[in-house]
């Protein structure tokens, strides 16, 4: 009887012994990539509702893309141009502004110091085009730019045209206060980002003709989440990664033949086992990388008792934590890549049984997967099922690497971040889910970073490329604020 309890002592002793730890691991967890505050420039004098005004005039440019390699209206990024010219004269003096692939700019304003990489900032000049038939639905018209009870109204006013307004604010009123970096400062707008992203790529590519590798590169992708899912408060979300994208067809082949004398299999269910298989075989998901743990080790402060406990003792309860966040599609897609089966198409007459039928699948890759690695996945979980086969289509992307979160670059834009971020927001790191242009700089930047520091609601984003795109006065001071702190304080 004595040995049975001597291992419920021990069995007891061990509970006490994870307790123990993860009790104090909880009590002293500290994020491992907290950044230093850095001390900042203090931001310059500037008129918001003057750059609101100015932010009006580029929404009524119709710099629309639609399609690939097809710039619709030249004469629109011409004007465009134009208005840049005239709105900012004292940049205009200062940088060099180059016309890469037609229409992308590069602007440079050379530093004291040749030696050190320059710093770049991205925002692009196109617009995606407005749905038929929704124009009414808008609280001003969508080329209209409308100021109206404090926001500015039109198609590109988040997207992303409000972060080019307000890096050129930025840059006209540091030099009207006698601005000179010590350190180059680079501005690189793009003019086809919502299609491909091929003006960003020469861009990109001219760069790295010059051996320049900046220090940093800012573009869009994130920003203040004012109602997050998992704090219920404000959250700075500075994107370090994003995802790749990739689409591949499934074919599924199978005996054709009359429709009344159906075989035992057809292209119909041998292409439904395929899709079933896809989605039941799902990626792999961990917190053991990728920018997902560093963004919950930074919210874990503003995260209740338990999930902080598990946060910090994830040796124990990683599998808890993973499976919790992969119930919610939002936390999914952080996890893992993700495969959506989203057109089904074959069959040509209701009697004739197809010989051929297809579905189109659209994948977003981590950054622990590759276009070749997932390709194998997804081979791998139809490998059973005959007559199926999957092919990539259209050009795929790698997921970008993981920027730094420990580099001095990031301190920056982390504290420039929480300088214009509401007071009790953490600052974390993200994994930005589409794809910006700021991906061609990947291979050339020390680091790439995804950040405006305008506030958004959930209702807010879903205005982006939809219908109501708008920016509030307020925001455009904040970004005009952040870009200068962040341009000057990354210069000196
Ligand atoms: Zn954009």
């Amino acid at each position: 009887m004595k040995w049975v309890w001597w291992g419920a002592a021990a069995l007891l002793a061990i509970v006490l012994a994870v307790a123990g730890i993860a009790a104090v691991r909880t009590a002293t967890f500290k994020p491992a990539g907290a950044p230093a505050a850095v001390e900042l420039a203090a931001a310059p004098a500037f008129d918001v509702n003057a750059a609101a005004g100015r932010l009006s005039e580029a929404i009524r440019i119709q710099t629309i893309s639609r399609t690939e390699n097809v710039v619709e209206d030249p004469a629109a990024f011409a004007a465009l141009h134009a208005l840049l010219e005239r709105s900012y004269p004292r940049t205009h003096a200062a940088m060099r502004r180059e016309i890469v692939a037609g229409h992308s700019l590069l602007y440079t304003l050379p530093g004291s110091d040749a030696s050190l990489p320059p710093i770049l900032l991205m925002a692009h000049q196109d617009v995606v085009p407005v749905e038929a038939g929704t124009e009414g639905d808008w609280e001003a018209p969508p080329f209209s730019g409308e100021i109206k009870d404090g926001f500015v109204y039109g198609r590109g006013a988040a997207d992303d045209k409000g972060s080019l307004i307000s890096i050129l604010e930025a840059m006209e009123a540091l030099l009207a206060r006698g601005f000179t970096p010590k350190r180059t400062v680079m501005f690189a707008f793009g003019h086809d980002e919502e299609v491909l992203g091929a003006g960003a790529k020469a861009t990109a590519d001219l760069i790295r003709e010059r051996n320049i590798r900046p220090w940093f590169v800012l573009d869009e992708g994130m920003a203040v989440i004012e109602d997050h899912p998992l704090t219920g408060g404000p959250v700075a979300l500075i994107g370090i990664a994003e995802k790749g994208y990739m689409t591949v067809r499934v074919t599924a082949r199978a005996a054709g033949g009359h429709s009344s004398m159906p075989g035992a299999d057809t292209a119909a269910e041998r292409l439904a086992r395929a899709i079933l298989a896809l989605r039941s075989h799902p990626f792999p998901g961990s917190l053991d990388d990728g920018p997902a743990p560093l963004m919950l080790e930074a919210l874990a402060p503003k995260l209740p008792l338990m999930t902080r406990a598990a946060i910090a003792n994830r040796w124990a309860f990683g599998g808890v934590l993973t499976s919790r966040m992969a119930a919610l599609p939002s936390g999914n897609a952080l996890l893992r890549t993700t495969i959506a089966p989203t057109m089904i198409d074959g069959g040509a007459k209701e009697n004739v049984l197809p010989q051929e039928m297809h579905a189109i699948v659209n994948l977003r890759l981590h950054p622990r997967d590759s276009v070749e690695s997932a390709l194998a996945h997804l081979r791998g979980s139809v490998a059973g099922i005959e007559g199926v086969t999957i092919e990539p289509s259209g050009t795929p992307n790698n997921p970008s690497p993981v920027s730094s979160t420990t580099s001095d670059s990031y301190a920056l834009i982390a504290s420039a971040a929480a300088a214009h971020a509401p007071e009790s927001a953490p600052v974390a790191p993200m994994l930005v889910l589409g794809a910006t242009d700021s991906r061609h700089y990947v291979p050339i930047a020390e680091n790439v970073y995804r950040y405006a520091p305008v506030w958004f609601r959930e209702e807010d984003t879903r205005r982006v490329h939809g219908t109501g795109e708008r920016m509030s006065v307020e925001n455009i001071g904040r970004m005009v604020g952040f870009y200068a702190q962040v341009i000057e304080t990354g210069s000196r």
